[in-house]
Parts: structure tokens; sequence; C-alpha cells
């Protein structure tokens, strides 16, 4: 595990004994990963860093390695490095050799069983680095798509099956469907209900320490896709999840929230506000500058947001 980076267990731990949530963010390059540390030191509360494996792809798995390491030296406050939506035993042990302190093995999409074996082979390779593992059981919809969510309920998790996985897999933590998605379009015309009762049910089942994930939580800010569209994006229809309605998932039981769309968004705002307001410039920095700006805005929102403690950020 590289030196500074915590395991994400030992953060969601803290969340579910301070009955509070992470956010666990995605980055996509420097910038972003720039952000995110230095607002997450300055409010002084725990983060987790996430990417994906097409981010891999992207950036190089030693460069991603390299940067995190320069971005939590010296700094102060409880950081994991998570692989988010891992497909298989292989990514996943790519992520743990390479020094990340959490990884996700997604198998919603196959059988309980199978989702069941994989995830205890990745529960044992993780285990022996001291690394945690996030399992996910039951399906998001709307990749990318405007799909809707209502009717979709036979997707969404079965709470005794959350609690035989569990049991099953030994795994440290739980993304579970309840009606949130992925990409911005999660609702059609109104942001999606998630079903709060089913979550009460898996939380009681799971027991009150024991951590549950929501992907697919950003609200998708009507004010920056205006500003994107106003520069030229042409993204209508979108609708994501209400920020009181993230607040009560983690009332009921989420203790880590999964942040993507919202923090790309703002940062896309910003560079298609500085490319049209420095039409002459060719000055990467500078456009990069304005996106930075942006997305710290609501990287402090979210972090305000989601994780919420009267005891600071020390897992003490
Ligand atoms: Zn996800």
């Amino acid at each position: 595990m590289i030196d500074g980076l915590v395991p994400a267990l030992d953060i969601l731990r803290w969340t579910t004994k301070n009955e509070t949530a992470v956010c666990a963010f995605n980055f996509s390059n420097m910038e972003m990963l720039q952000v995110i540390i230095a607002t997450a030191a300055e409010v002084k509360l725990p983060i987790i860093l996430q990417v994906t494996e097409s981010t891999i792809n992207y950036i190089g798995l030693d460069y991603i390695i390299a940067m995190v390491s320069a971005a939590v030296k010296d700094i102060d406050i409880p950081i994991a490095l998570h692989l988010d939506h891992g497909k298989d035993s292989h990514i996943c042990k790519r992520c743990i050799d390479a020094g990340f302190s959490s990884v996700m093995i997604d198998k919603s999409s196959a059988r309980f069983t199978e989702n069941v074996t994989c995830t205890k082979e990745v529960v044992e390779l993780a285990k022996k680095a001291g690394v945690s593992v996030e399992g996910e059981l039951g399906t998001l919809t709307g990749r990318e798509d405007d799909v809707s969510i209502s009717g979709a309920a036979e997707l969404f998790t079965d709470p005794d099956q959350a609690y035989r996985y569990i049991e099953s897999t030994k795994v440290d933590s739980l993304a579970i469907a309840i009606g949130s998605s992925h990409g911005p379009f999660k609702g059609q015309n109104a942001p999606p209900k998630l079903d709060l009762n089913r979550l009460r049910e898996i939380k009681c089942l799971v027991g009150p320490f024991y951590p549950l994930v929501l992907h697919g939580a950003s609200a998708v800010y009507p004010d920056l896709l205006d500003i994107c569209n106003r520069y030229g994006a042409d993204i209508h229809g979108a609708c994501g999840l209400k920020d009181e309605d993230v607040k009560a998932s983690i009332k009921f039981g989420i203790n880590k929230v999964n942040v993507d769309t919202d923090i790309r968004v703002a940062f896309m705002a910003g560079i298609r506000r500085s490319l049209n307001e420095n039409p002459n410039s060719l000055d990467v920095r500078k456009h990069f500058g304005l996106a930075k700006e942006m997305m710290r805005d609501v990287v402090i929102k979210k972090i305000k947001l989601i994780t919420n403690t009267a005891n600071g950020g020390s897992l003490d």
C-alpha cells in the first residue's frame, strides 16, 4: 500500500461509528486529483479517491501511483485509494499489487453464486495485503442512458441476499441498488426516488456497523449544466438525486457516497467558460485553472453535505 494511505475500511468504520458518510470522488486527471486532495485537507475530513479501469487505461497505473503518492505526502487527513467497479480479480490484483488501499469487485451482473465466488477470491487476495474490498449486489440502471428506473424494483438489492452475500464473502462494504443510477440522466424530468425502506431493511439485517455504499449519487446541478450548455454543450433532460435525498440515505445507513458526474460537470463548465472568455489563449493552465476553481466549489459542497461530524476528521 502506498505510504500515506489508509485502508478504506478504517474510514468506513469511522463513518459507522459517527453515523455519517465519506465522499468517494472519481478523478480522471492530475488537476482533479489536486483539487480533491487540497479541498479535503482544507476542511480536514477523510475522503476516498477512486479510479475506474478506463481511467487506469487513460492515465496509466504507474502514473496514478506516482501522482497519488505525491498528492498524499505530508497531508494530515485519512485518505484511501480505491478501484471503482473492478470487473474481475485480475484488475483487482493489479491495483492491490500497485499500492491501492481498497478495491471494488463488481460482479453484480453475474449470477449470485458467481458473484459470491469471485468476491471471496478478491477478499482473500486483498486481506493478505491489508486492502479493503467493496462488493455490489443489485443493478444500477441508466449508464449514460436516459433509462427510467421506475418499475425496476426487481433490479434493486434484495435484503436477504445482501445478508447472505456478506456472510459468505466477508466483504468489507457493500454497494446497494436502491434507485440511484450512473451518469447525468437519473430520472425522466424528475429526480428518482430512493427506496429508503429497502435501505432501512438492509441496514437492519447487516447491522449498524456494516458500511453500505451509494453509487450514482450526483445531483447534476442545473446551474452548472446551464453553463456547459451556454458555451456549446448539448446536454438536455439531465436529472440527478436531490441533495436532501442523499442526506436521507445517510440517515438511513449509507456510509460511502460516490461522486463522479457532479465534479465532471463542474470541471467541464470551467473549461467551456474559460475557452469562451479567453478565445485567444492557448494556455492550457489558464483553462484548467478555471475548471479547478469551479470543481473546488462542488467538492466543498459535497463534503459538507455528506460528511457530518461534530468530532472532526481524526479516525481515533
Ligand atoms: Zn458506480
